[in-house]
């Protein structure tokens, strides 16, 4: 019986912000792991000197926080350089590996350098999404494994971490298909077993190109500045080459740990589509508790300085109106939100309904709209109330002819929600004053 405990990784370059690709390869490694009651690692693959940087390093570390990838270990390829070294000699010493003097074609170029010594054979493996896969390796000829001793390069650190750690899954992009026969050449040279190995399709651009920082593709972070929540983004991901079949599309992340099948993963390559995440985000939003609601709202509006009781009132209006909680400032932009905070400046001329358009008339039925909401008592406003009181005058006069003014006194817009949900949001002494100064107006 094999008992070994799954221990999985997700091995990011810090060469650049990482993108709804990379994050999902990480989730699949992460919910194997999980699945299995494994281990997941995270491991820092630096060896790039040149290009990794500690930003892109920061970045995701903060984005795993963000989607809530929990690792159980951390490494960092640029602190084991000594370690790498004993490896590389190992490899020269059993004649695995060689120094090869090079001409430089190009300045910066070594004249030596440390190449795997390929026997030249046919390598096969079973990927556990691809099936049987069979490479040649005469093509690779002898590949440079290191540019010094104290500087190998990613063919062989990948496969040294891999075996320290005792990686069992190897869950990474379709891109290193091509590479994995160069790591179980040196797997075999170190007599180290290889891992299983699973080579998830790319994720592409709506253009169906690859998908690449170079072409725009946003970092995660970039998500949550826009007002995505972690769990819509996750389930996404989730859903980007895998689902569990049947109709449901919301699973959060216990259920789609529960079921995930590494096997199941297909083949063809997936699609970045904004459409459908901001599908997903809706129906996540639309599952937060007023409270959690009223928190995204005020943290997203917070450099407005709002009313922050009015804020709380209009939640649940203005939420049902977006995706994502970026776009409450392009209501703001687009003046759909001012006027709960602030009496509105109203426009004479929108204050017509269709043929409407006797202002002496429509100020005479606001008198007695503001008439009948006088009496009704401060305790009373809400929106059902405020339509029983106002209903048989409307029906008597019309009712466009009564609410459209009614509201567009409250508003100043020409689209906004109902009088009577105004009314209720504003309660009696608003309600009165916004409508004295329209009455004014006329
Ligand atoms: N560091 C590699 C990359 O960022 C990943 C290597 C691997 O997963 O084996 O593409």
């Amino acid at each position: 019986m094999n008992t070994t405990k799954v221990i999985t990784r997700f091995a990011p370059s810090p060469t650049g912000y990482l993108h709804a690709g990379n994050y999902r390869t990480a989730l699949f490694s992460y919910m194997y792991a999980r699945q299995k009651g494994g281990k997941f690692i995270l491991r820092i693959e630096d060896t790039d000197k040149e290009r990794s940087k500690k930003e892109y390093e920061d970045n995701i570390i903060d984005s795993l926080k963000w989607l809530g990838l929990t690792y159980d270990d951390f490494c960092r390829q640029s602190d084991r350089t000594l370690l790498y070294g004993t490896y590389i000699q190992k490899l020269l010493d059993s004649g695995n590996a060689y120094i090869s003097k090079e001409i430089p074609k190009e300045p910066g170029d070594r004249s030596e350098v440390i190449r795997f010594k390929n026997p030249n054979k046919k390598v096969k493996f079973t990927d556990l999404i691809r099936g049987d896969i069979e490479f040649d390796t005469t093509d690779l000829g002898d590949f440079v494994i290191a540019r010094s001793m104290t500087e190998p390069v990613f063919h062989l650190v990948v496969v040294i971490d891999d075996a320290l750690s005792e990686i069992t899954h190897i869950i990474r992009g379709e891109d290193h298909i091509s590479n994995t026969p160069r790591h179980i050449l040196i797997y075999e040279a170190l007599g180290l077993m290889a891992p299983h190995y699973a080579h998830i399709p790319l994720l592409l651009s709506p253009d169906r190109t690859k998908m690449s920082k170079r072409k725009g593709a946003l970092p995660i972070t970039e998500y949550r500045k826009m007002g995505y929540l972690p769990e819509a983004v996750i389930n996404y991901l989730a859903f980007l080459g895998w689902n569990p079949g049947g109709e449901r599309e919301l699973y959060n992340v216990e259920e789609l740990i529960k079921l995930f099948d590494l096997n199941q993963v297909q083949k063809s390559a997936a699609i970045f589509n904004i459409e459908k995440l901001n599908w997903f985000n809706k129906e996540y939003i639309k599952l937060l508790p007023q409270e959690t609601l009223f928190k995204y709202v005020s943290e997203t509006l917070a450099p407005h300085n709002y009313n922050s009781e009015i804020l709380r009132k209009i939640t649940p209006l203005i939420v049902e109106r977006i995706s994502r909680f970026g776009e409450l400032e392009d209501m703001v932009k687009n003046n759909e939100l001012q006027y709960f905070f602030n009496c509105p400046v109203i426009k004479k001329e929108l204050l017509a309904w269709k043929t409407e358009n006797d202002f002496q008339k429509i100020k005479e039925r606001l008198i007695t709209v503001s008439d009948i909401l006088k009496t009704v008592p401060e305790s009373d406003y809400t929106k059902d109330k405020i339509k029983e009181a106002l209903w048989p005058f409307a029906e008597k006069e019309g009712r466009g002819a009564v609410l459209w003014p009614l509201r567009v006194s409250l508003s100043g817009q020409e689209k906004s929600p109902d009088p009577f949900t105004l009314i209720e949001i504003f309660g009696k002494e608003e309600t009165i004053i916004r409508l004295e100064n329209t009455i004014k107006l006329l």
